[in-house]
């Protein structure tokens, strides 16, 4: 297998917007809200957080929501919205890729293309997305084994794009209070299996305010080359999401609570 240690020993580093995902002494922070829902609140949050240096943000252009009925984001304005923000505010930006028929307007303005966990093993997807020069960030699928993700990931560069990420996102289990659980030994398992950077979403694991500041701590603490977490300006009032989104003032004070736990396993953001 190409994304294997056993085929390639040294880790992939993925540069973007000068972080270094993957690099052991980095920790990449992407950050921004769930769904991009408009240029005010994009500007905003983008606005707050480069001032805390975050470099890459997200905010979902296309959604995929469970229920058909609640909000799908805004599409192609979606887009052209972070990545004005994004460019104001010298960022680099993380969208979704939600349809094959949407990669030629995705790639045009992201700088990372995501698939969510709904799409980890939509196979043309994955194979189209092998034919791009983007960085792709792969989360792990609801109930996709370990194994799966990284046969997932085999597909996108075993169709020409080595650059994957992969992101531990939390799987379905009998668990309730957590919408899912999060499986953070996939972080030192992937790094002995992989040569790929793996980084962890503790905002969709959880669904729950106050575990994604513990969470993110312990994936620092296990190894995670990232983190992405969801901040809306006005978490009470966003269209999805709502439960967990922080606010800027409480991400930036948990920024301020990692260091510590950054510098404890040799690692700065
Ligand atoms: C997201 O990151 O916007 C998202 C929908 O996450 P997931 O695919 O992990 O559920
Ligand atoms: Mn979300």
């Amino acid at each position: 297998m190409l994304v294997s240690t056993e085929t390639k020993k040294e880790p992939t580093i993925i540069e973007v917007n000068g972080i270094r995902i993957g690099d052991k002494n980095q920790i990449a922070i992407i950050a921004g809200p769930c769904a991009i829902e408009s240029e005010e609140l994009m500007d905003e949050v983008a606005s707050k957080l480069s001032t805390m240096g975050v470099k890459i943000l997200r905010g979902g252009a296309f959604k995929p929501r469970t229920d058909p009925y609640s909000f799908q984001g805004l599409g192609k304005e979606g887009l052209e919205i972070i990545r004005n923000s994004a460019d104001k505010y010298g960022m680099a930006v993380a969208t979704e890729i939600l349809d094959v028929r949407d990669i030629e307007l995705v790639e045009q303005k992201a700088d990372i293309l995501q698939v969510g966990a709904r799409n980890m093993q939509n196979f043309g997807l994955l194979k189209e997305l092998g034919a791009i020069k983007k960085p792709i960030l792969l989360k792990r699928g609801l109930s996709a084994t370990i194994e799966e993700l990284l046969l997932a990931a085999e597909y996108i560069v075993s169709h020409g794009n080595p650059e994957v990420i992969l992101c531990e996102r939390g799987i379905r289990t009998f668990e309730k209070e957590t919408r899912s659980t999060l499986a953070l030994a996939t972080v030192p398992l992937i790094k002995e299996l992989s040569h790929l950077p793996i980084i962890v979403d503790p905002s969709h694991a959880t669904d729950k305010k106050s575990l994604i500041e513990p969470m993110t701590k312990a994936a620092i603490a296990c190894g995670a080359d990232g983190v992405i977490i969801e901040v809306h300006a006005n978490p009470e009032k966003a269209l999805s999401d709502a439960q967990q989104q922080l606010k800027p003032e409480e991400f930036k004070q948990m920024l301020e609570n990692l260091k510590p736990i950054a510098n404890a396993v040799g690692k700065t953001f």
